[in-house]
């Protein structure tokens, strides 16, 4: 008898380069607060690398947790020096993420370069690199999507202001997510995009959701177990004070 899978809120280690992306920072960020059950955090070697990228007028991600309710445990701790030397196929330039979030017990980094993770020091520390398109369409389900692309254009002063051109331009970066919330915005066009898709959605030996590891035929191009995403939508009805009723 397959035995049903149990999902509990967690965090996930944001990188630099997902701080940077607003739209994709504020989705997930959104997503959080609406009852999609995970929690952001990042280092704040991590922001600083994400402000030095920040032109005005749009606002530093620093200036943003400060003045936004993004709770007091956003930030982890840099890691130790002895823990970034275990490293040996990550990027140098991504070690301190890795090691921040081991350090911090967060198995999962959500990243737009999952590539720059190495596959040796993810399976090392039982660990995962997941693109944001990927992470997204796992864990915000349709009722979670609906209001939060209404709380996004709530929030935005310039285009995309509105749920369905919100969409369309999810979809030139997310599209995953996109087509997986098609049937939500009927006829709506995702925005061409400047960039190619995602090359890799995920890195890792091990379903984040539960930990355990992949059989070497359950293929998974979202990182995830089946079984495991589709307990996401009872978590997040369990989990969210403000979930609204569709
Ligand atoms: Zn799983």
């Amino acid at each position: 008898m397959m035995t049903r899978a149990i999902v509990k809120p967690f965090d996930a280690f944001c990188d630099a380069d997902v701080l940077i992306a607003s739209l994709t920072r504020s989705m997930l960020l959104f997503a959080s607060q609406i009852g999609a059950p995970f929690r952001l955090r990042w280092s704040r070697m991590a922001e600083a690398e994400a402000d030095r990228h920040t032109r005005p007028p749009r606002s530093k991600v620093s200036d943003l947790r400060v003045k936004s309710d993004w709770g007091d445990k956003t930030l982890v701790k840099p890691a130790a020096d002895d823990r970034m030397s275990e490293l040996v196929d990550t990027q140098l330039k991504d070690r301190h993420i890795i090691a921040a979030a081991h350090q911090a017990k967060i198995p999962i980094i959500v990243t737009r370069n999952v590539s720059d993770f190495g596959t040796a020091d993810l399976k090392r520390w039982h660990m995962s690199a997941v693109h944001p398109d990927a992470f997204a369409t796992v864990m915000i389900v349709a009722p979670v999507y609906r209001e939060l692309l209404i709380t996004l254009a709530h929030h935005r002063s310039q285009p995309p202001n509105d749920p369905s051109s919100i969409h369309a331009a999810i979809g030139k970066e997310h599209p995953t997510l996109f087509r997986a919330m098609e049937e939500l915005f009927p006829g709506v066009v995702a925005d061409l995009g400047s960039n190619d898709p995602p090359k890799y959605l995920h890195r890792g030996q091990c379903c984040y959701l539960c930990g355990r590891d992949f059989e070497s035929d359950q293929v998974s191009y979202l990182g995830v177990h089946s079984d495991c995403m589709s307990a996401i939508a009872d978590c997040t009805v369990l989990n969210s004070a403000k979930w609204t009723v569709y």
